[in-house]
């Protein structure tokens, strides 16, 4: 493009060094009466025919004149649209196509050129930062197509842009959007998140679908909480996280302590990404006892995690790491195959009962994933019970279903984990055939003295008992709560008075006795 430029300009002074020389060389020819010189000098020496020469000379530089006239035209042409297509790339390096929002790059580049104390010693405004990540957009995509969802991103990014007309909006990639606004004084920027939180979950129409998407937003204020603009950003972004992962609020102002969580959990991530590929994830098992032979009839697989330095890190906190690093999926199959091969050395008709997490539910493969490990490992699909709670089916009811009756199919029985704590629904116990109802340890824990958690216990077995689905109460740590259990009609028991979690040879020698110490005690 520069040479084009340096071209353009060399025609221009060749052009005007031309024109120059033509009007010198015209005045001499005329201070020297050149033209008569010329006549006078064919008429002299008209056999030389130099009158035709000089015609044909004059025609060719006239053809000269005109193709190099043509040749410029042609090049400004080819210039022209050169320098459209520039504008072009130009453009497409720096904004979205899709919603015409600046992107990343464009961010990147005002965020080095950003200066906020020379903006405030100039008498500006200190500036707001919002990171806006929009919820269950996936959704929308498996749900109406992708044309629907590029719809949608349009229909936020307008949003966006309508209500912030004067501040700088990118589109970060995805469903991930960033505003840099001026901050006004005496906003309230949270009351601010959540009207963009409504403006942006309103409803809207998808090609004829109706939808509507949540929003989570962090929100951090420059430079009062931070130096940099990057730096402000990934706080912004921090915080947005913090509130993605809150079930009470969907904006919040970052905090100090957010970050110091952020960093915990990065470094958790990273130590669990080696302990999966140094296997290091063990599983444990729980006796499961049937309450009328007192005779362990399976065991729960519980996963455990020690660090180098002896630290056990509880289930509930890896796990979580592992759901959203997207490694559950990995971890699950590395536990379950470790479990299978395990349980092949007890008698066969020992159940395994194995945890998902809800967010296994919605992958549609996970049917596909464990018939792998049951395949690989000999183990039969009517051995394995795989454990689900009721956040699962609320996630995405619609690949719950299927992958539940894909498991069905297969032989795998499915039990309802920590019963009564989630957003239990009768419709779901009535749509879905559960094998187990697994009773949370909560309400067994004073379910002898609170009247309220045993009228609870109690309906959960008669609704077991009801719909012919066996029921199991977690967490029975007293021989009284074993004993109200049997006779409520309980099946079957789970907690540390009857087995904590062990290792898979202590559960082989758990298997040998003919019944459990603490149970036989009182039996
Ligand atoms: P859960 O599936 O409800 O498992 C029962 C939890 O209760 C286990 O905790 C167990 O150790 C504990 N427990 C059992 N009996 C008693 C008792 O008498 N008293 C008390 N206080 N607690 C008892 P743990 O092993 O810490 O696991 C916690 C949760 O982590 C599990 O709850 C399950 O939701 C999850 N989890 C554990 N392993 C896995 C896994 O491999 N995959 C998935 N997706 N989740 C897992
Ligand atoms: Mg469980
Ligand atoms: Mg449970």
């Amino acid at each position: 493009m520069q040479n084009f430029k340096k071209n353009d300009g060399s025609a221009k002074l060749d052009a005007a060094l031309l024109l120059v020389l033509f009007i010198a060389a015209y005045f001499y020819a005329v201070s020297i009466e050149a033209f008569e010189l010329l006549i006078e000098f064919m008429e002299n020496h008209e056999h030389w025919q130099l009158d035709e020469l000089l015609t044909s000379l004059a025609l060719i530089g006239f053809g000269g004149f005109v193709f190099a006239w043509r040749r410029y035209l042609e090049t400004r042409r080819e210039l022209e649209k050169r320098k459209a297509a520039e504008a072009d790339v130009n453009w497409l390096a720096h904004f979205d196509p899709l919603t015409e929002l600046p992107n990343r790059r464009m961010l990147n580049e005002f965020a080095r050129k950003f200066d906020c104390d020379n903006d405030q010693r100039r008498g500006g405004n200190c500036y707001v930062i919002y990171s806006i990540d929009l919820d269950g957009f996936k959704k929308i995509n498996d749900l109406h197509g992708h044309a629907a969802g590029d719809h949608l991103l349009k229909i936020v990014a307008s949003r966006l842009t309508s209500f912030f007309p004067e501040d700088l909006i990118v589109r970060l990639g995805g469903d991930e959007f960033v505003v840099i606004a001026k901050a006004l004084a005496q906003t309230d920027v949270k009351q601010t998140g959540m009207e963009l939180c409504k403006i942006i979950g309103a409803p809207m129409n998808l090609e004829g679908n109706n939808a509507e998407v949540g929003t989570s937003i962090g929100i951090v204020l420059l430079p009062a909480q931070t130096g940099s603009l990057e730096e402000a950003i990934q706080c912004a972004d921090i915080a947005m996280y913090t509130a993605k992962k809150s079930t009470s609020t969907k904006v919040l102002l970052f905090k100090e302590v957010m970050r110091e969580a952020a960093k915990k959990r990065a470094d958790l991530e990273c130590q669990l990404k080696e302990a999966l590929s140094a296997d290091a994830i063990e599983p444990y098992y729980q006796p499961l006892i049937d309450l009328s032979s007192n005779r362990i009839y399976g065991f729960e697989v519980l996963a455990r995690w020690t660090l180098p330095d002896g630290t056990a890190i509880p289930p509930v906190e890896f796990i979580k790491v592992a759901e959203d690093a997207g490694l559950i999926s990995d971890l699950s199959v590395k536990l379950l195959k470790k479990a299978c091969r395990d349980a092949a050395a007890w008698p066969n008709d020992i159940l395994l009962s194995f945890n998902l997490s809800p967010t296994q539910l919605a992958d549609r493969l996970i049917g596909l994933r464990l018939i792998n490990v049951l395949n690989e490992t000999g183990f039969r699909p009517q051995r394995l019970e795989i454990e689900i709670t009721e956040s699962a089916m609320v996630l995405d009811a619609d690949t719950a279903q299927y992958v539940i009756g894909q498991l069905q199919q297969l032989g795998i029985q499915i039990a309802l984990d920590d019963f009564g704590t989630g957003y239990s629904s009768l419709s779901q116990m009535s749509r879905f055939k559960f094998s187990r109802l697994k009773i949370d340890q909560s309400f067994i824990r004073d379910f002898e003295n609170d009247p309220k958690q045993n009228s609870i216990v109690r309906a959960i077995i008669a609704l077991g008992n009801g719909l012919n689905v066996a029921t199991t109460a977690e967490g029975i740590e007293q021989p009284s709560q074993l004993e109200a259990l049997k006779k409520l009609g309980c099946n079957s028991g789970q907690g540390y008075l009857l087995g904590r979690p062990m290792t898979a040879e202590k559960a082989k020698a758990a298997l040998a006795g003919p019944v459990l110490p603490a149970v036989r005690k009182r039996a």
